[in-house]
């Protein structure tokens, strides 16, 4: 195999992100060359999948033994160089963990992995040699703003943010709105969990989180702006007063094929400026009574230890308890907020302590949802 040649193992390949990483790769001509591919229960899309790349090592984690044998390959860092992390949730930390330890890069679309242990990934990526490669569109952007600016040359950041399915809504109406109102993106084609959370703003909460620990600046330096066209993916202001900012039409295509090639830039069929996609850029604050859950971000970061894996937790939950029918749309921010109040100060200096810190925050909020659901 020539040096040149990058291995790949692509986590939740059976997912929205999974999918179009191999899609990407397939359009690409690439020196990534896809040798693994993990699925949690699908196991007919896996097999589907598995057919265009034969010889690839394959993994159902629904199965006890084969998650231990994805983790014992992704810790023994011999048959890869890079993983994507694209599994959904709070699962995806233990590979992350993993990947890391191998000392191997890591190119990470499972947000809870920053989000539950964002100070434990960053110290052993530090220690390990192992990058940490955002693929979330709006750290991907800012990542390649930074290129490779030193912290103090850094005065702000910014999240867009598009608002979500609901930014139009009148606030008298949210109580009353359906899942499948809240799933209707404006932008933004994903799964449902990230898709509520983008009408809700814990999206942006959760990244803020994410930001904080990528990037090593205070939550009081980002600001989250929203950005109605989704072409802005996010900006740096640095000390001079200089702004930088990524943009390109709103498709995962650009930030994965990024990471999955980063540092340097490969050559990809992708579409690039267009004066039509970049005639109206608008930006405005977002408004505190029409996302509650935004300002939860910046509570979990200031709050430190286990209060992004509670508010993570809580969330899921609530979100969860949406999408199954029964719970109301404001009562998601409301149980995310009960619960970050009554468990933050919980430590999280150990994976251990960080998911008895999810256990708990997943036993409060299921009780709350379930005091308010018939
Ligand atoms: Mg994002």
């Amino acid at each position: 195999m020539p040096a040149s040649r990058r291995r790949l193992i692509v986590l939740g390949a059976t997912g929205t992100v999974g999918r179009q990483a191999l899609a990407v790769l397939a359009r690409a001509a690439s020196p990534v060359e896809v040798v693994g591919l993990s699925a949690h229960a699908d196991g007919a899309g896996l097999a589907e999948l598995a057919r265009e790349l034969p010889g690839c090592s394959l993994f159902l984690t629904s199965a006890p033994e084969q998650k231990a044998r994805l983790l014992a390959f992704l810790r023994a860092g011999e048959g890869y160089d890079l993983c994507l992390n694209a599994v959904v949730g709070a699962a995806g930390l233990a590979y992350s963990e993993a990947v890391l330890a191998a000392g191997r890069d890591l190119a990470l679309a499972n947000k809870e992995s920053l989000v539950l242990a964002g100070a434990l990934l960053a110290e052993l990526a530090e220690r390990t040699g192992g990058r940490l490669i955002p693929v979330d569109s709006e750290h991907c952007a800012i990542q390649q703003c930074l290129n490779g600016a030193s912290r103090p040359e850094v005065r702000r950041l910014f999240l867009t943010a598009s608002g979500g399915a609901l930014r139009d809504l009148p606030l008298a109406e949210l109580a009353e709105v359906r899942p499948e109102q809240a799933l209707a993106h404006p932008n933004w084609d994903m799964g449902p969990r990230i898709t509520i959370d983008s009408a809700t703003m814990m999206n942006k909460a959760l990244e803020v989180l994410e930001a904080q620990v990528l990037f090593g600046v205070a939550a009081s330096s980002i600001e989250v702006l929203i950005h109605r066209q989704s072409v802005v993916h996010s900006f740096v202001e640095f000390v001079d007063g200089s702004v930088l900012a990524q943009m390109g039409p709103p498709d995962m295509a650009f930030p994965i094929h990024w990471a999955l090639h980063a540092p340097g830039r490969q050559p990809a069929p992708l579409r690039g400026f267009d004066p039509a996609l970049f005639a109206e850029l608008t930006f405005s604050a977002p408004d505190p009574e029409r996302y509650p859950s935004l300002a939860l971000g910046y509570r979990a970061a200031e709050a430190g230890g286990a209060a992004g894996a509670v508010l993570n937790a809580a969330d899921e939950v609530a979100v969860e308890a949406f999408l199954a029918g029964g719970l109301a749309f404001p009562a998601i921010a409301e149980i995310c907020a009960e619960v970050l109040d009554r468990l933050s100060g919980l430590p999280a200096s150990s994976l251990d302590e960080i998911r008895a810190a999810d256990r708990a925050a997943r036993d409060l909020a299921g009780s709350l949802v379930a005091a308010r659901t018939p």
